[in-house]
């Protein structure tokens, strides 16, 4: 089936000609027809599925067409994501789709300066990409016409909730109008999401495509045995392999565990960055774009820190540690393998492990064989700890104190809004503006 049978717009064509893309993929088949009929869609699919092209182009051809100047200075279709790294990959592919159409997007997320950000928000945009903490804060103090929103997207919803944004989302949607088409994307259909549909969608249509819970055939899944005292000196092994370990994303639990790694590969003259909740927005965008210009040939990450990257080209995912939530390892995995490339990804399973294994085989429905790693000397004796090995890291089971694996937004103040301001301000109400106050 090609694009140009779906119903979308000439100049959508035409910019998704220019990506070059041939087919659509299985969750785009889908969901484009029925998004294209103004029906509510509650869409189960990962990241690396298409699915951001499988909710804009069809929402980007219902805005085209009906595009008049009573839109002027209002927003017309709000895209809420968790992280500012997925707001700024689906504002870029937005603008890519967007290219003869001439759509306007704008994007609002927390780490940068709001003053371009509230100005966006005066001149009004077809697309508005937002995380829900920094759209709360702007909306909150007046910025942002939301009266004309026909659309709103929550895309990884599954993600905001875990990150503590149900609060905060429920305040942004309580100032939509009631009258408008709702996308949910998840990678779950959890209880929580279920709710959220009931609250939020009329009647939705549930698609559910290509569950990488049964994990793509693209991505060749490898365990390899190794006692924990070895992961480092097995990674710094396997990476001596340049010439396939092209562009590798390695997995850490921690964000002390991260730069731990990160320090030990540079002590091997491998060229590598960190990223997690502890980098500056900056610093996580150079590391980025780093990675994808293939300055650096590795990337090591926290799982919240990676969510929504979205790079081309990465042929090996390294589990250095073993996801602590067992569907953090498919979302892991996805990140090689994307749209038809092939990627492996590697898994190294202590003996700790072997109970999370089992586990994580039942809900992949897959037996997946954990073999021992050839080549690689097991009766070496481990290297001496350094001084900056003993940094203290709590074990996030043990309870959640590291904000990173808490769930809970980094420095926001969504979920404690009215207490932090002291009066509540509804979201988006005119003549609310604020000038000063806290930022
Ligand atoms: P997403 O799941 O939206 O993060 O998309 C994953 C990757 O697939 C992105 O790099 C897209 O550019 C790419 N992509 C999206 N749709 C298609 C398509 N129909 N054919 C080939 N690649 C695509």
């Amino acid at each position: 089936m090609p694009f140009a049978s779906l119903g979308l717009d000439a100049s959508i064509l035409k910019a998704v000609a220019d990506q070059g893309y041939t087919d659509p993929t299985p969750i785009q088949k889908a969901t484009i027809p029925v998004i294209l009929e103004g029906t509510d869609v509650i869409g189960i699919a990962q990241t690396g599925t298409g699915k951001t092209a499988a909710f804009t182009l069809p929402i980007l051809t219902r805005l085209v067409r009906t595009r008049t100047n009573a839109h002027k200075a209002k927003v017309r279709c709000l895209i809420l994501a968790p992280t500012r790294e997925l707001v700024v990959q689906i504002a870029e592919n937005v603008a890519a789709y967007s290219r003869y159409s001439g759509a306007t997007v704008a994007t609002c997320y927390g780490g940068v300066s709001e003053r371009p950000q509230i100005a966006a928000l005066r001149k009004g945009c077809d697309f508005l990409i937002a995380t829900p903490g920094r759209l709360l804060d702007l909306g909150s103090q007046g910025h942002g016409d939301f009266s004309g929103v026909e659309c709103l997207v929550l895309d990884e919803a599954d993600r905001m909730l875990d990150m503590g944004f149900l609060p905060a989302i429920n305040t942004i949607v309580r100032a939509l109008p009631k009258e408008r088409q709702t996308l949910m994307f998840s990678a779950t259909l959890s209880r929580e999401i279920e709710t959220l549909t009931k609250q939020f969608q009329k009647s939705p249509k549930l698609i559910e495509v290509g569950r990488r819970s049964n994990p793509a055939e693209t991505v060749t899944q490898l365990l390899y045995e190794c006692p924990s005292s070895l992961k480092q000196v097995m990674l710094n092994q396997l990476l001596k392999d340049e010439e396939n370990f092209k562009m590798v994303l390695v997995f850490a639990r921690t964000k002390h565990g991260a730069d731990r790694v990160c320090r030990k590969l540079e002590a091997e003259k491998i060229h590598c960055a960190a990223i997690h909740a502890n980098r500056s927005q900056a610093q996580r965008q150079r590391a980025l774009q780093a990675f994808k210009n293939g300055e650096i040939r590795v990337l090591v990450a926290t799982d919240i820190a990676s969510r929504g990257i979205d790079v081309d080209g990465i042929t090996h995912v390294v589990n250095f540690d073993f996801p602590d939530q067992l569907e953090d390892y498919v979302h892991r995995i996805g990140r090689t393998g994307r749209a038809q490339a092939k990627g492996t990804a590697i898994t190294f399973i202590t003996r700790e492990n072997q109970g999370d294994l089992r586990r994580l085989e039942k809900i992949i429905g897959k037996h997946l064989h954990c073999g021992k790693l050839k080549d690689f000397d097991y009766s070496q004796q481990a290297p001496a700890r350094q001084p900056d090995d003993f940094v203290r890291e709590r074990d996030p089971r043990a309870g959640a104190h590291n904000s990173e694996r808490s769930g809970r937004p980094q420095g926001g103040r969504h979920g404690g809004f009215r207490a932090a301001q002291g009066k509540y301000r509804p979201f988006g109400r005119p003549g609310t503006r604020r000038t000063g106050g806290p930022k």
